[in-house]
């Protein structure tokens, strides 16, 4: 394999700030205020963040010098601005969910993963846009008006963490968290054109992520790069016992050994998804059958693979992640937390908190959660569910015994213009590739390979078994690079 993810590679961009600012050859104040300059040039027209922290990035930036020019090791991270999806807890900062109901909502404490960033050397540059409580694939539901997508800004940038995404390819931060329940960084990094990581469920901490559906949401990276990618899970995975379905031991490292190449490597590429069933763009299909390609070119075996009921999984998680939405929602009561409507007594205070506070898709998501749960359709909706969810994680098991990683586009499409999918089922359909690994806990990414109609962004998606992220991510490495020689025009 080439050299091309040694942190030469220009896309390797927040490996490369942290070296320089650790060695001295630049400072945490001068690289940040590069970034702060692009997005005061472009953010009115993107609108990734919903709050940009630039004053609190600079005492941070100048802090993070100081300690450098006293000798001190600052971690590696050293200087890095990172975006922050705006459901993830930051101390006294606005975070808002992108909901009415959270507005001006300050947290008295840091999410794990953000601690995680600060004991890193990193800079939190600002709180990015979302879907209202991540429910969504366009980031269209935000309370705060959408996110545009920088590759072209009349289209969505996915979601529906399309501000984090869209934060990494506009230049304003190398580094963007978000987080995963159905889709929700691997979509919006297939349209936008950068890498997105889910981990394996437990890999890392969700204290301090605001709960959408828990037993399938997950934190992960946005990068340009694997490698920066790699970067950051490195600094965010570990055990947290503040999260009880933290896994305790065991979680990989992935930085080291990503150019290891795929030689002997069995990859499967799932027939169901593979881009020639109904609804798939072609040149979206035509790009996964180019990386399958490219992998077996560079060593791989590859190998198409059968996983049958991977089509039931979205109907499954569109009554379990409603399901488990309408139990954790159930705290915004007008009391505890944001906003208050007033009413004539409590339920009707509630009533009109509920009513003013969530848009209509988080309505329309408790009322299918609540639904699918009462007395009497409990067995019909959420049972059966419940028995897909399993029957789903047995077929991964059996492909799993064949192949070390699966492959399928991460979107059935390209990036589609605003109000395109406005009927709900349609909008849906986007996850179709992305739902399975939520269900069954595992790792998956996007990798950006190439480009499809109109000539925007493709991600094709790498899937893997429970904690097989180090071979997951020298896979994305192997497709990054591949991906490279077809842009350059090598062979
Ligand atoms: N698009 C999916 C949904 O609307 C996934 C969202 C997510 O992963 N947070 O539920």
């Amino acid at each position: 394999m080439s050299q091309q993810n040694e942190p030469t590679d220009e896309l390797n961009e927040a490996t490369l700030l942290a070296q320089r600012v650790s060695t001295g050859a630049s400072t945490a104040a001068a690289e940040l205020e590069n970034y702060l300059a692009t997005i005061e040039q472009s953010e009115g027209e993107i609108h990734a963040f919903n709050t940009v922290l630039a004053d609190e990035a600079r005492t941070r930036a100048a802090d993070i010098d100081q300690r450098i020019a006293a000798g001190e090791s600052v971690g590696p991270l050293a200087g890095v601005p990172v975006a922050v999806k705006d459901n993830l807890c930051t101390t006294g900062v606005d975070t808002t969910c992108s909901s009415k109901m959270l507005e001006g909502w300050k947290p008295p404490y840091d999410a794990a993963v953000v601690e995680s960033l600060t004991a890193a050397g990193a800079i939190l540059v600002g709180k990015t846009n979302l879907d209202e409580f991540a429910m969504g694939s366009s980031t269209e539901n935000s309370a705060f008006g959408p996110t545009r997508n920088p590759a072209d800004v009349t289209r969505v940038p996915g979601g529906s963490s399309g501000g984090s995404a869209a934060a990494v390819a506009a230049n304003f931060a190398p580094l963007s968290l978000g987080s995963d329940t159905g889709g929700s960084i691997r979509q919006p990094a297939s349209l936008c054109g950068v890498v997105g990581v889910k981990p394996t469920y437990g890999a890392v901490s969700r204290y301090g992520l605001i709960a959408f559906a828990s037993s399938l949401d997950q934190i992960g990276p946005f990068a340009h790069s694997v490698t920066d990618a790699a970067l950051l899970y490195d600094v965010i995975a570990g055990h947290d016992q503040r999260d009880s379905t933290s896994i305790p031991t065991g979680i990989p490292t992935v930085s080291d050994g990503l150019d290891a190449g795929v030689e002997g490597l069995r990859v499967g590429v799932v027939k169901e998804l593979s881009g020639t069933t109904e609804g798939f763009e072609p040149e979206v299909a035509r790009q996964t059958q180019a990386a399958a390609d490219a992998l077996a070119e560079a060593g791989a075996k590859v190998d198409e693979v059968s996983i049958p009921t991977v089509m039931a999984g979205l109907s499954a998680y569109y009554i379990l992640a409603p399901a488990e939405a309408s139990s954790n929602l159930a705290r915004y009561d007008g009391v505890r937390y944001g906003l208050r409507q007033p009413g004539a007594n409590t339920a009707a205070m509630m009533r009109a908190s509920r009513t003013a506070g969530f848009g209509s898709e988080v309505k329309r998501r408790i009322m299918l959660g609540t639904y699918a749960l009462s007395a009497g359709y409990y067995d019909a909706f959420y049972g059966r569910a419940q028995k897909v969810r399993t029957l789903i994680i047995e077929d991964f098991e059996r492909a799993y015994q064949d192949f070390d990683v699966l492959l399928t586009p991460t979107s059935p499409c390209v990036a589609f213009p605003f109000d395109a999918k406005t009927d709900p089922l349609t909008m849906y359909l986007n996850d179709v590739c992305t739902i399975p690994s939520n269900l069954a806990g595992h790792p998956a990414m996007s990798v950006p390979f190439g480009t499809g109609a109109d000539g925007l962004p493709v991600g094709v998606q790498v899937m893997a078994p429970m904690l097989g992220e180090q071979t997951m991510f020298r896979v994305g490495a192997a497709l990054e690079n591949a991906a490279q020689t077809i842009t350059n025009g090598g062979a």
